[in-house]
């Protein structure tokens, strides 16, 4: 901790209060704070670093570098047929009211939200490869259609709703003292109790709670497929109840990155897109009643040819946020600027495939008779004896994790209505996969070549049966497998980490919770306040976490094989 940082904590002491010593220091200098990824985590850091430093009267200048052109990071729109002003997500579309930190700013920022249902009355249908085990009346996302769900399952939902509460109950305490803010999340999630939820699997964490039955296989584990595409044997016991999580799914109109536009723009950081941060090294301060590093960053123009050099950014910084996954930031450090190496850990690898079409669902795709009315969503579970496989395998029989309509559209061509699907898949969704599920030959290039002629060759009408195709890949979310022990916010002095949240809970809400966090320890810091609590905290039981955590990676180790590609091999990212 370097001097200045000391002196204000003596001057905390000497004062009453906090707000007097920073009243009391109207010559402190101005902190050079970095943020690395313009994401929820990245956002919601400027965003509060803004709030709490005006608030405690610490002057910053915060600075965001961010790879892409948008703001938003995995939550992003694309726009249907092209057309702007038609958009619908791409990656994170949904959150819950329980989100405070996502629904507060829709309220504080006045953006309107939206069912993230589609206007259309439609059937949703859960499919288990060879047949719908459960269909509900509405396309809501939220499975609390109680009645309907009470009739089929007994009491599973009522408990298992009950479950889900309380988990969630739990899990908020984080967002308040004397558990926020925190330095270490795992031992967050050990005082909180949530390690015994976080290392079991799903299916024993619900068979701890007799909740283990048809419910769980029909509806639970759906839900961790279409959020986490993950079977319950692979997914955590909380990662398992977020899928769960409370009714009230919302999203913002227009795109949820509106969100996060907002509270850059709110934080008043120089922000540079298209710039990506090659590299982070310690520099010797510029202020000698520091003892403090600083960091020094290069960065190099999104798409430069690989023969351009880095260049250093003009300025220097006490504080560094990594706020993306680091094993995917390309980042290069020293040796001495993150003494211990950030945990490194599988993420799943997804396929989203968006297109337009004036055709719904062949009923022949899901085995049913010519005119039977076939769901308009449709999520997917495992079959009855079908065994439950990891990673890229966890698909199963049914093949996809998820087909939702997710929009209903004009054509701006033929002004013929069509609706706009998504499918969530291990593989990239092929042409005669369409045709099947369609139930009509599409073309092997998807859409139509736009420079053919409106007739085929001999004359007769061609269909266009996709008429929009937009697919993508990304490493949405970690696999979730247990484990007992997170990634620290804290990398170094003046180094921050907000993506270590991902394998505990990944939403766009706990990444801007630990934006959250590390705003606050930020500027808790320059005012001298430590959290040390949080370090010295029941070290024999942290050490018991860190020996389970060992044992968890082991297994996991031992049946590498089963838990899909390794991460290296997500080249096509
Ligand atoms: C298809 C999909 C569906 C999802 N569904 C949901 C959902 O319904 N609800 C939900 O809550 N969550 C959902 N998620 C998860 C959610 O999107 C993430 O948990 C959350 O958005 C992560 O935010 P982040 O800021 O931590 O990371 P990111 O959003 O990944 O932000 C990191 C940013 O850092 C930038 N960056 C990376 N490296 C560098 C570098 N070297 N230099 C500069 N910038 C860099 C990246 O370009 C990116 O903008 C979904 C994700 C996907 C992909």
């Amino acid at each position: 901790m370097h001097l200045s940082r000391l002196s204000l904590f003596a001057c905390s002491f000497l004062f009453s209060s906090v707000a007097n010593c920073a009243d009391s220091d109207a010559s402190r200098p101005v902190k050079q704070i970095a943020i690395i990824g313009a994401g929820a985590a990245g956002s919601s850091a400027a965003y509060h670093l803004h709030k709490y430093a005006s608030e405690d009267d610490v002057p910053v200048n915060i600075t965001i570098f961010e790879k892409t052109a948008h703001i938003g990071g995995r939550t992003l729109t694309v726009n249907v047929h092209d057309i702007p002003n038609n958009p619908v997500e791409l990656g994170a579309s949904i959150f819950v009211e329980v989100n405070h930190i996502l629904f507060n700013a829709t309220k504080e920022f006045a953006l309107p939200t939206t069912d993230p249902g589609t206007d259309e009355a439609g059937v949703l249908g859960v499919w288990d490869g060879q047949s719908f085990v459960y269909t509900q009346d509405s396309e809501s996302w939220g499975w609390w259609n109680i009645a309907k769900l009470l009739w089929q399952y007994g009491t599973a939902p009522y408990y298992t709703r009950k479950l889900v509460h309380e988990t969630i109950g739990t899990f908020l305490k984080l967002y308040e003292a004397p558990y926020f803010p925190f330095r270490s999340l795992s031992t967050r999630a050990y005082q909180l109790g949530l390690v015994k939820i976080t290392g079991v699997t799903g299916l024993q964490w619900l068979a701890q709670n007799k909740l283990d039955g048809p419910f769980s296989h029909h509806i639970v584990q759906t839900s961790t497929r279409v959020n986490y595409a993950s079977n319950l044997p692979y997914i955590h016991g909380l990662g398992t109840m977020v899928a769960m999580a409370p009714e009230g799914a919302m999203a913002v109109a227009g795109g949820n990155w509106r969100i996060f536009a907002q509270m850059v723009y709110r934080s008043r950081a120089h922000v540079s897109l298209n710039s990506t941060v090659a590299s982070i090294t310690k520099k010797p301060s510029n202020d000698p009643e520091s003892g403090s590093p600083k960091y020094s960053i290069k960065t190099k123009r999104t798409g430069a040819p690989d023969d351009v050099e880095a260049e250093a950014y003009p300025v220097s910084f006490d504080d560094v946020v990594i706020a993306t996954p680091y094993q995917f930031s390309g980042i290069d450090h020293d040796a001495d600027v993150i003494p211990h190496p950030v945990d490194s850990i599988p993420y799943v690898t997804l396929h989203v495939t968006l297109f337009a079409t004036s055709y719904q669902f062949s009923p022949a795709f899901f085995n049913l008779e010519p005119a039977a009315k076939v769901p308009t969503s449709v999520l997917t579970t495992l079959g009855q004896d079908e065994e439950a496989k990891p990673g890229h395998d966890g698909a199963g029989n049914a093949g996809f994790f998820s087909a939702t309509l997710v929009k209903v559209v004009t054509n701006p061509k033929t002004h013929n209505k069509e609706y706009v699907y998504k499918i969530f898949s291990p593989d990239k969704v092929t042409p005669e996969f369409l045709s099947r599920l369609l139930g009509v030959q599409v073309p092997e290039t998807f859409t139509r070549d736009p420079s053919a002629g409106a007739d085929g060759e001999e004359g007769e009408a061609v269909l266009d049966p996709i008429s929009w195709y937009y697919p993508a890949v990304f490493n949405p979310y970690p696999q979730k497998y247990p484990r007992v022990t997170f990634q620290d916010p804290i990398l170094g002095d003046g180094l921050y980490y907000t993506s270590g949240i991902e394998s505990f809970i990944s939403t766009m809400e706990t990444s801007a919770l630990m934006g959250m966090n590390v705003a606050r320890l930020i500027v808790d810091d320059y005012l001298g306040i430590s959290h040390v609590d949080d370090v010295g905290v029941d070290e024999e039981a942290l050490r018991e976490q860190d020996r389970l955590q060992n044992v968890l990676a082991g297994q996991q180790q031992k049946t590498a094989e089963g838990y899909g590609r390794p991460v290296e091999d997500a080249g096509e990212l």
